[in-house]
Formats: structure tokens, C-alpha cells, sequence
């Protein structure tokens, strides 16, 4: 073998000679095929005066081309984007040993994303293909370079268990919520990149990051999971995840006593701040004012905020506009809900999590849930549970009927609601056009005219107020407006009713008109 490296010697470029170990390596690799990856290792590993001996050669080349089997498997478990991002460059099996494969990344984000999110995933993939048990570590250039000029160990400090809780205790984070068990899909696929992102370089990208939706869809989770993801990346991290509620709680109590100084401690002396249904801020002017000097000061040392809403900054009510301004001065994002895909593979994801056989539970069962709880994640993860809890239980096979006798109590309301609701809705807004003189089919249109659109503001409105419907849902009913018009609307009637006498009566009419129909 040391034969044929010397005789290759004279063949490689100079200059190649003289660059580093790890950028031959990445210049080999833009040419390499099989046989010049072997040349390689011998070359390199001589260039670093390490010893190997041929059966260490023979199980890189194994793992080589286990990794290579392993990579094409994750190219059809992943994204084509997020593959070709994270695993295209990922090609050198750097060393094996003591079972760990050391695979060469580019680059420290590289390393970051695969240890986060896919490292888990690679091993179990790698089971399949080793009677041995073996798992992949990750080194980037810069890390193989030194150990190969220092022959350094490689061996990974176990991590210091007793610090590690006590950063969680700290921090207030559940430590369940994670990027690694967040199904992506289209309703939340910005504001999962954007939380990576910020959850990547904190205080750099996005700040504050604003993430907005309805109850339920993942907002809580996905802000946990950008704690979650830098405090395990760096456990020295000071994260809190407080809820806005909480805040309000504290500052009450803190400040009663005076103990302004404790208060401070708690929540200025932290790198990132997490602060979970902003909108419990209304009306606590003592509380905002506060929470506005901590959001400059911690604004100011770059140091991460991300907030929680169930609306838009610019549609929160009795939140003072100097504070709600800020929130967009760095990225907003929002989730909607899941459409049904989305929605069996998420069941799909906390079913692996809930049972050691995910196959028993046939796909017809899981579509057939995920098809009735369309509304939230929390209401789908609840069906999956009380199925999985009743089946189990009493030793039933997953069956659609068995999994509709699980959830009769939870589907029958939600189908009488669903129609009862149906039905009123059609009654008010009759009754509005009616009232109005207008036909119903201009009442829901996107007609402009006054005539049209001041009765159309008040049967939003009149929803709002008597069925207390999401604002999405409501504007469902006019040919799809979005949420926002329909908040627009209903805050607009609001407020004429404050000033409008003959308005009050209209709506006071029309509200009564609505019970006697009930
Ligand atoms: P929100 O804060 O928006 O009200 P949560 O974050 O509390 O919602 O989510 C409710 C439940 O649904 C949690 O158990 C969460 O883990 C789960 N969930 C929501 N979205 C997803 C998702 N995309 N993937 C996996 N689980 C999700
Ligand atoms: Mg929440």
C-alpha cells in the first residue's frame, strides 16, 4: 500500500501538497469516486503520521459505504431541500472508534442541525445495517484538522448531568417540546425555519421573533423547542420561558415587596428570553411597563426575545402601542391549522412516541382520526390518546369502530355543534340581510359598498359576539375573508357602538332577534 502512495506522490499538485489536510480533502472529494476516496485516507493519514493498520482501513471503507446506504435512505425520509441543505456535503467517514463512525461535516451549523435533529434518526437507520452496536459522531473540518495535527482524543466529555438539570430547573422549559418531534407541514413550515434560525444564532436573526395562531396549534412548542435546541447545544445558555400571565404574577409580587433588585435578577440576567400568550398583558399597565424597559434592556445587549400571541401585535387590545410596536420590529410568523396530511403524519409522530409498535395501529384508523379533529393538534393528540388508553385497556384490536367508541363523547358534541352552530349562523345572517334589506348572498360577499359592507361588519360582529367563533372560522362564511378583516370588523362595530346610539339599537334588535329564533 505505502508503495503505491509513494508512487502516486509525485502526481499530486503541489500545491495541493501544501494546503491543509481537511481542504484536500474536501478538493479530493469534488473529483472522488470510490478509489480515490481510498487513495485519500492512505495519503492523508500518512500526511498526519498517524499509524493505521489495514483492518482500521477496511472498516472505514465498510462504514463508508454503510454511511452511504444510510445517506440514501435519509434522502427519502427527508425533504429534497432540506436534504440536499444538510446531507448533499456529508460524504467522509472521518474514523471509526470505539463503535462511534466519525463523519465529516463542513461546517459547525451543519454539525449543529444533524446533532439536533437527525442524529437520532441516522442510528436507528444504522441499526439496520450493523450486528454491532455503532453510532455516528460528527466532526467539521476544523475539528479533524486539529486532531490530526495534535492526535487528540476524540472522546467527548460526558456531559455533566447535575448542571444540566439544574439549566433546565432555571429555565422553566418543558423538556418534551423539541424541534426533533415537531411535524412540519405547510401551515407551519415558516415559522418552524424562522425558530431554527433564531434557535441557530440567537439575537442575531430575527429579534423579537413573534409567532401568532390560533389555541392549540403549536406556538407553545415550537417556542419551547428554540429553548430546548440552545440549551442543549450550549447548557451555559441562560434561557426562561416564562408565560405572560406569570409575569404579571411575579412583577404583582416583587414590586409589593419591593424587592425590585430579585425581581431584576430573574429576568435581566438572561441570554434568551421566551414569552409565551403576550396577549395576557392587557390591561396590566403596571406589568407592560415594566415588561417594555426588560424587552429595550435585553433588546440592546442582542440578547434573544421570542413572544407568543393568539393574534397579531398590531390587533392586540389594551397593550400599550409603544410595546406591541416593538414586537415587529424584528420577524412575525404565524401557524394555521393543519390540512389532513399534515394532520396523520403529526399522529404518525406521536404514535412512534407513544407505543413500541407503531404498526399495530393501522393507517385507516389514524386517517380516520385525523380526518374528524380538524380543529387543533391538542384536540388530535387528545383522540389518539383515548383511542390508544381504550384499546389497550381492554385488549381491543385498533379498529375504526372500536376508535369510534373511544371517541363518541368527543365526536358526538363536536357533529351536533358543528350542525347546530351551522344552523344559526344561516339564521343570522337571514336575519341580518333581512333587517338590512339586502339580499344574503350580497351580506356574505366581497361587495364594497356601504350598504353592503357596514350590515356585513355587523353580522361579523353579531358572530363574534354571541358564538364566539374563531375569527378565521367566521370569515369562512364570507367567502373566505381572513382573519384579520374579520377582526377589523368586529373591533370596528365595537367601537361605533360606544359612540352610536342608533347603532346600539340596531345591534340590541338584531342580538334579540337572534335569541327568539334560538
Ligand atoms: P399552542 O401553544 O399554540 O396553544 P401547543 O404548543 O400547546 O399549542 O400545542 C398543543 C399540543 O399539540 C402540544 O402537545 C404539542 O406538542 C402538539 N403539537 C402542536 N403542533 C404540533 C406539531 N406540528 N407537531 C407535533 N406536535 C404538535
Ligand atoms: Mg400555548
Amino acid at each position: 500500500m505505502w508503495k503505491v502512495l509513494k508512487l502516486l506522490k509525485p502526481f499530486i499538485p503541489v500545491h495541493f501538497q501544501a494546503h491543509s489536510f481537511v481542504d484536500k480533502l474536501m478538493w479530493i472529494k469534488k473529483f472522488s469516486t470510490f478509489y480515490v476516496d481510498k487513495i485519500l485516507f492512505f495519503y492523508t493519514f500518512s500526511y498526519a503520521k498517524i499509524s493505521l493498520n489495514i483492518e482500521v482501513i477496511e472498516k472505514m471503507e465498510q462504514q463508508a459505504e454503510i454511511w452511504h446506504e444510510v445517506k440514501n435512505q435519509l434522502a427519502t425520509q427527508l425533504e429534497s431541500n432540506t436534504f440536499e441543505e444538510i446531507f448533499e456535503s456529508v460524504d467522509s467517514v472521518f474514523k471509526v472508534r470505539n463503535n462511534y463512525i466519525y463523519l465529516l461535516v463542513d461546517n459547525d451549523f451543519i454539525k449543529k442541525r444533524i446533532e439536533m435533529l437527525y442524529l437520532k434518526r441516522m442510528n436507528r437507520i444504522l441499526e439496520n445495517y450493523v450486528s454491532e452496536k455503532h453510532e455516528y459522531r460528527l466532526l467539521t473540518k476544523e475539528e479533524a484538522e486539529e486532531e490530526l495535527h495534535h492526535e487528540k482524543s476524540l472522546e467527548i466529555n460526558p456531559p455533566d448531568h447535575e448542571a444540566f438539570d439544574e439549566a433546565y430547573l432555571n429555565s422553566n422549559l418543558n423538556s418534551s417540546y423539541t424541534f426533533r418531534n415537531f411535524v412540519v407541514g405547510n401551515s407551519n413550515r415558516l415559522a418552524y425555519t424562522s425558530s431554527l434560525k433564531v434557535a441557530d444564532q440567537p439575537g442575531v436573526v430575527a429579534n423579537p421573533l413573534y409567532i401568532f395562531g390560533d389555541v392549540g396549534l403549536g406556538k407553545t412548542h415550537l417556542m419551547q423547542g428554540v429553548g430546548n435546541y440552545i440549551l442543549e447545544g450550549d447548557i451555559n445558555t441562560r434561557v426562561l420561558y416564562v408565560k405572560a400571565d406569570k409575569f404579571v404574577e411575579d412583577y404583582v409580587k416583587y414590586s409589593s415587596k419591593k424587592k425590585y433588585t430579585e425581581f431584576n435578577d430573574i429576568y435581566r440576567n438572561v441570554d434568551v428570553l421566551l414569552v409565551d400568550d403576550i396577549q395576557f398583558l392587557a390591561k396590566k399597565e403596571k406589568s407592560q411597563e415594566e415588561f417594555f424597559k426588560l424587552f429595550e434592556v435585553l433588546h440592546d445587549q442582542q440578547k434573544q426575545i421570542v413572544i407568543t400571541s393568539d393574534r397579531k401585535a398590531s390587533d392586540l387590545r389594551d397593550i400599550m402601542a409603544r410595546l406591541t410596536s416593538r414586537f415587529a420590529w424584528g420577524v412575525t410568523v404565524d401557524i394555521n391549522r393543519p390540512d389532513l396530511d399534515h394532520r396523520i403524519k403529526i399522529l404518525e409522530k406521536k404514535l412512534m412516541a407513544e407505543t413500541n409498535d407503531p404498526s399495530l395501529f393501522p393507517k385507516k384508523v389514524i386517517e380516520y382520526i385525523a380526518s374528524v379533529f380538524d380543529n387543533n393538534v391538542r384536540e388530535l393528540e387528545g383522540a389518539l390518546k383515548r383511542v390508544l388508553f381504550y384499546c389497550t385497556a381492554f385488549d381491543y384490536d385498533f379498529t375504526i369502530e372500536n376508535a369510534e367508541i373511544a371517541l363518541e363523547n368527543l365526536i358526538q358534541p363536536k357533529k351536533n355543534s358543528k350542525n347546530f352552530i351551522k344552523d344559526k349562523l344561516q339564521n343570522l345572517l337571514s336575519l341580518v340581510s333581512d333587517y338590512y334589506n339586502i339580499s344574503t348572498s350580497d351580506l356574505i360577499s366581497k361587495k364594497r359598498k356601504r350598504m353592503y359592507l357596514y350590515p356585513r361588519q355587523i353580522a361579523m360582529y353579531l358572530i363574534k359576539d354571541i358564538y364566539d367563533l374563531p375569527y378565521k372560522k367566521i370569515g369562512s362564511y364570507f367567502m373566505n375573508r381572513d382573519h384579520s378583516t374579520v377582526m377589523h370588523s368586529v373591533e370596528k362595530i365595537h367601537n361605533d357602538l360606544q359612540i352610536d346610539k342608533d347603532l346600539k339599537i340596531d345591534v340590541e334588535k338584531l342580538k334579540h332577534k337572534c335569541g327568539e329564533n334560538a
